[in-house]
């Protein structure tokens, strides 16, 4: 069985169940989950079926993401995108649902992954923040979109960011790290006039300032760069085609 990252605090409440996978060189991809990369959909798919038999009531849903700020709800308990690229949910970076039996996933190799869950309304969700997600602070627009679907009190929710590229390892220009020069601690200015930056941080700040609570906040601080035997990195292994998958459901 793959090795798995788990959070503490998604790991007490009944019905809750949540996995972040990681890389296993005994199976086909290193156990990439993503079929949208070219690579044979019949081993992607032997791959999400071994994945799958850990939760054999979940159905799951995979977005098609696209960098956007678009938020789908899934408001029926069918699976979409699992089987076959054409009937992922299309241009989606994330998904809320408070449908038992419904499995919420996030595809990374760097970007973040960020997990939801109230557990006063029942409601869970994934968020897919690159730093164009994370400009348009897709995290806090799916919690309001919670707020006003389903009525979550923001301080009831808890979060969980699961591993991506860390300010360690992320290097960008001053075209991108402009948008966040807001928050001093976004970033670490470098000599070589690039920046290096934060995106983790970012979306905890967005977070709290959407109305969560520090201590429902619990960051993996795993960087996927610095640990790409057990995650794929898209910059570590400059451009990978594999993935690793997120996700969040009631049982
Ligand atoms: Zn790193």
């Amino acid at each position: 069985m793959p090795q798995v990252y788990t959070f503490k605090s998604l790991e007490s409440y009944p019905k809750l169940v949540h996995q972040v996978t990681q890389k296993d060189d005994t199976q086909a991809y290193a156990f990439s989950l993503a079929l949208h990369t070219n690579e044979n959909p019949a081993d992607i798919l032997a791959n999400r079926a071994a994945l799958q038999a850990q939760f054999p009531t979940m159905r799951f849903v995979v977005a098609n993401q696209t960098h956007s700020d678009h938020i789908t709800i899934i408001d029926k308990p069918i699976e979409q995108g699992w089987r076959a690229l054409e009937t992922a949910i299309e241009d989606c970076d994330a998904l809320i649902t408070d449908q038992s039996g419904i499995m919420l996933t996030v595809l990374t190799a760097d970007c973040v992954p960020i997990l939801l869950f109230d557990p006063v309304q029942k409601v869970v969700a994934t968020v897919h923040a690159g730093w164009k997600g994370t400009y348009q602070s897709i995290a806090a627009k799916t919690v309001q979109k919670m707020h006003t679907i389903f009525q979550s009190d923001p301080q009831d929710i808890r979060v969980a960011i699961a591993p991506s590229i860390g300010v360690c390892c992320y290097e960008v220009g001053e075209e991108v790290a402009r948008h966040f020069f807001d928050d001093p601690e976004a970033y670490i200015a470098k000599e070589n006039g690039k920046y290096m930056l934060n995106l983790p941080h970012i979306n905890q700040q967005q977070l709290l300032k959407a109305g969560l609570e520090a201590d429902h906040i619990e960051l993996s601080g795993i960087c996927t760069a610095c640990e790409v035997d057990s995650y794929f990195s898209y910059r570590k292994e400059q451009g990978c085609s594999g993935r690793f998958m997120s996700m969040i459901g009631l049982e």
